[in-house]
């Protein structure tokens, strides 16, 4: 595993817990934590980590393969080595942007909350956390495991997918989390009661989905510039999509 792309050894992590992340620079202030199922990565996921990472100063977008996600539980998701390689390859042409693979070498399911606590662990307190996400994912927030415990952890960005209606309130939150915070100044922010703050973010919308690339590619057409090339040459290199059942 290379340096640059490593990740994290949930191994070494265990003994110890201070070390800085593989491939990290010891020097980096502010980390964004971008989570999914890459099933697989395309530029719509490229561009907003892109997007977010100019916008909010970020040293570096880190991208984490979920290998069991939870959230997912009755759909057929391609290995996940398969899925990380693929990651690891749209990744590589941008200095900015790194891999984890710490999910991916945990057992079970892939909670965010663990990954969180897992990553503040080795990166210490001084690293400021945001989890990269879209307004779909941040609408189940709701629904994941010990949810008003990530709020501490790490500051959160959302952007909107393309078709979805902006909505930059408090009511996005689940009731349960709303008296936690309360609107910044500007009236777009939210702060945490802890410090930490929900942040709403205006990408270019790029109409692209992985669940669209399966399906294109189980019939056998094209997805040129719907995806890096190395990412669909290595697809098509494995025969992963083709001839599947796509949910
Ligand atoms: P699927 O179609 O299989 O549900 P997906 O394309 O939504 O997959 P995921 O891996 O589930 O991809 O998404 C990971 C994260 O990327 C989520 O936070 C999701 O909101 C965001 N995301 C995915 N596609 C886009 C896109 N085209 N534009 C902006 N954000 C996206």
């Amino acid at each position: 595993m290379s340096p640059r792309s490593a990740g994290i050894s949930a191994r070494k992590h265990a003994v110890t817990s201070r070390k800085r992340t593989p491939g990290i620079p010891r020097d980096v202030r502010r980390i964004g934590v971008f989570g999914g199922t890459f099933d697989p990565i395309h530029l719509g996921h490229l561009r907003c980590a892109e997007e977010a990472r100019e916008q909010l100063g970020l040293d570096h977008v880190l991208f984490i393969p979920a290998a069991d996600p939870p959230h997912k539980p009755h759909r057929r998701i391609i290995p996940a080595h398969h899925r990380l390689a693929m990651v690891k390859l749209a990744a590589a042409g941008n200095p900015r942007f790194r891999v984890s693979s710490i999910e991916i070498e945990r057992s079970g399911p892939s909670y965010t909350i663990d990954t969180l606590r897992s990553l503040r662990l080795r990166l210490g307190p001084a690293v400021q956390l945001t989890m990269l996400l879209g307004l779909d994912a941040f609408r189940d927030i709701g629904t994941w495991k010990e949810y008003r415990a990530l709020f501490p952890l790490a500051d959160v960005a959302v952007w909107g997918r393309p078709g979805e209606t902006r909505n930059r309130s408090r009511g996005l939150l689940p009731v349960a989390a709303r008296a936690d915070f309360c609107y910044a100044k500007n009236q777009i922010t939210l702060l945490h009661n802890t410090g930490t703050r929900i942040q709403f973010l205006t990408v270019t919308a790029l109409d692209i989905s992985a669940s669209d690339i399966r399906s294109r590619l189980q019939r056998g057409r094209s997805v040129r510039y719907l995806l890096p090339s190395a990412v669909e040459r290595y697809a098509t290199r494995e025969g992963l999509y083709r001839g599947r059942a796509v949910s």
